[in-house]
């Protein structure tokens, strides 16, 4: 069910699920019912409440939702919670976790970070959200995302982005232009003073993960951030 889970702080746990916990998106064609109860068995299976875990309206935007308890699912592509259970879904894009500590316990965030996020700045604005609540000493960890020598792109495309982020210039393994968004992220989170802690293997090129280059018609898996005892 997990590809990769740790304690990162303490109370503080994060996870990236494979396809063993199967598809986590209702918007992707998926059994409505099927979906929920794949949340049920992956909340059960870190101890959560039932219903517990925000998810949210990824939009490819660069929005922040605070999360608090009784907040509905936002459209949004970055959520940042005093400790309530976030998650984000990917397959491809990057989901990027962070936590840090404020006077008021932990304060957390989960990410959407693809293309448009990382060229619109969600990091960052993420970054600056959790500082507005008080977090310092802030660390991320990067789930698997499609890696700079497998995500081709247009000549044009690879310009555009990497005149915003010059971190994200790359080349195929076949010698074509890239984009390399994992390199990206990294550049924008250390340039906001936060340390990587972890960063995940590329999804196009592990069976066991979601790759929608790979398949186009598949699922989401998923980054969780969530406090426990
Ligand atoms: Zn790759």
């Amino acid at each position: 069910m997990f590809h990769w889970r740790a304690d990162i702080l303490p109370g503080v746990s994060a996870a990236f699920t494979d396809a063993g916990a199967g598809n986590l998106a209702l918007h992707v064609g998926d059994d409505p019912a099927a979906v929920q109860e794949r949340r049920f068995r992956l909340e059960e299976s870190i101890a959560a409440a039932p219903g517990s875990l925000r998810f949210m309206n990824q939009v490819h935007g660069n929005t922040v939702a605070v999360m608090s308890t009784g907040s509905p699912a936002p459209e949004a592509d970055a959520m940042v919670s005093r400790g309530l259970p976030l998650a984000v879904m990917v397959a491809d894009c990057i989901p990027v976790l962070l936590a840090g500590e404020s006077g008021n316990g932990p304060v957390l965030a989960a990410v959407h970070a693809g293309r448009p996020g990382i060229a619109n700045n969600v990091l960052p604005a993420a970054v600056e959200s959790m500082k507005s609540l008080g977090a310092s000493g802030i660390r991320a960890w990067l789930g698997p995302s499609i890696c700079g020598a497998c995500y081709e792109v247009p000549a044009a495309m690879r310009d555009e982005v990497s005149a915003l982020v010059p971190a994200t210039r790359s080349v195929t393994s076949w010698g074509t232009p890239a984009l390399d968004l994992p390199a990206g992220a990294r550049a924008q989170l250390e340039a906001a003073g936060v340390r990587v802690e972890h960063s995940g293997p590329c999804t196009f090129e592990t069976e066991t993960l979601y790759s929608y280059r790979r398949d186009r018609n598949t699922g989401r898996f998923a980054g969780l951030v969530w406090c426990h005892d």
